[in-house]
């Protein structure tokens, strides 16, 4: 089922207030197995929100509208649905009756814009709201599903909750359903790469549903399946997942929505390993990453940040001769720096990043070239070359997780040669 939300409100558009309504919702629709497509601001203008609703009526089955429910004149957006439908707005008398009943507890008269909120869609259904003033709406018509819920989180959130959800899952995905999700942690491939390689199993939008959210690094699928029972749902899932691995297995580092960092640490620590780094270009990044995980001082022995030739040279021994013949941008230098930190560490593992931040290049190579040695005890030292892309700050951040996945999938394949 296509999913999309549209916020209505000038403030949002104006940036005086921040939309949490769209990521709250679709985390929770994700969580129903409902694919959001779309996010969109409206401002509080009647043909802006009629082109809106009207083009969200053309690919989506499911229509959120948020705000715009008040007694305001620039209130519009029940208004502006019943025009686009054709279904007409009645006075409800239980909202009416809830709506004196608010104002008589405030020992106060109802103004008489307030009577605007009495009116439903004919045939729809009412949310009622406990905190506020709007009731929520929701309506079907034409093989399509509009909620439209109130401007203030403290209204939408516990409306949401309370009434929303079990309308959903009693009308839109079907009672008796139990839904089931499973997440997928990818690096060292982008989100369009990872999509076009499971392109046709996503495209099938059937059940289960796959869909990618890119994350700070790497990228993260999410499998949701439904079925009558939970061992049904969950056998949906593992025979997808198992075609999803098939191909791009390699890439994925997790299947518990952990870090790549915690699964490095936690490899570690199973295997009774540990590791060292010399970080240059990443400037403690990588180190930062380590120590992040609690219970880290088991598999991270420490580390320096080599950043000028000077200390290349004194700290972690790379010969001044090879910083000139090299450069110190150089997979030579990654390899020196990853080889003499396993041995000052004593460590089973580690780590030598060298690389260009930016935002200009240095000697001779284009920012984002990063060289990135693993030296393992008893084995050659394997350097890596990447070509990253983005600011300084990403690229820092790339190389440390670059370098954390090296060793990741070292230890997974429990490799031994280059
Ligand atoms: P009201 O009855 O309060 O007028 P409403 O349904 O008409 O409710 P709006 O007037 O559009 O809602 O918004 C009321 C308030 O709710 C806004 O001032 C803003 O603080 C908050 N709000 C509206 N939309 C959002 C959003 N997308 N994210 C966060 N807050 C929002």
């Amino acid at each position: 089922m296509q999913s999309e939300i549209i916020t209505v409100g000038s403030e949002l558009l104006a940036g005086e207030t921040v939309d949490l309504h769209s990521s709250y919702l679709s985390r929770e629709l994700h969580s129903l197995g409902i694919d959001v497509q779309f996010h969109t601001s409206v401002g509080d203008d009647a043909q802006k929100l009629h082109d809106v609703i009207s083009l969200a009526r053309t690919r989506s089955q499911l229509i959120f509208l948020c705000g715009g429910l008040g007694p305001t004149m620039d209130d519009l957006t029940k208004e502006t649905v019943s025009e686009v439908t054709g279904v007409p707005l009645v006075e409800d008398p239980e909202v009416k009756r809830r709506l004196e009943k608010y104002f008589e507890g405030r020992m106060k008269v109802v103004p008489a814009n307030n009577y605007k909120q009495t009116y439903v869609f004919s045939g729809g259904v009412v949310f009622q709201n406990h905190h506020g003033t709007a009731p929520g709406l929701a309506l079907q018509v034409d093989g399509i599903t509009y909620v439209l819920l109130p401007g203030p989180p403290g209204e939408l959130v516990p409306m949401f909750e309370k009434q929303v959800r079990p309308f959903l899952l009693r009308e839109v995905i079907q009672e008796g359903q139990v839904i089931l999700a499973e997440s997928l942690s990818f690096f060292g491939l982008g989100e369009s790469l990872l999509e076009e390689k499971i392109a046709d199993l996503i495209r099938q939008q059937d059940n289960p549903v796959l869909a990618t959210y890119a994350k700070e690094s790497g990228v993260m699928l999410r499998i949701t399946a439904w079925a009558p029972d939970e061992a049904e749902a969950r056998q949906l899932i593992d025979r997808q997942k198992a075609k999803v691995l098939t191909r791009i297995g390699e890439y994925c580092y997790s299947e518990q929505g952990e870090t790549l960092e915690e699964v490095v640490v936690a490899g570690l620590i199973r295997h009774q390993k540990t590791v060292a780094v010399a970080e240059s270009c990443t400037g403690g990044k990588l180190a930062h990453l380590l120590t992040s995980v609690p219970g880290s001082s088991r598999a991270f022995k420490g580390g320096w940040v080599t950043y000028t030739n000077e200390v290349k040279e004194k700290i972690a021994s790379v010969p001044a001769e090879y910083l000139n013949e090299y450069g110190a941008i150089s997979a030579q230098t990654a390899e020196l720096m990853a080889r003499n930190t396993l041995e000052c560490f004593d460590s089973d593992f580690a780590l030598g990043v060298t690389g260009v931040a930016g935002p200009d290049p240095a000697e001779g190579k284009p920012v984002g070239t990063v060289y990135i040695g693993l030296a393992e005890k008893g084995q050659p030292v394997r350097v890596y070359q990447f070509a990253l892309k983005g600011s300084r700050r990403r690229i820092q951040l790339l190389a440390a997780n670059h370098a954390l996945f090296v060793l990741e999938q070292c230890l997974k394949k429990g490799e031994t040669t280059r």
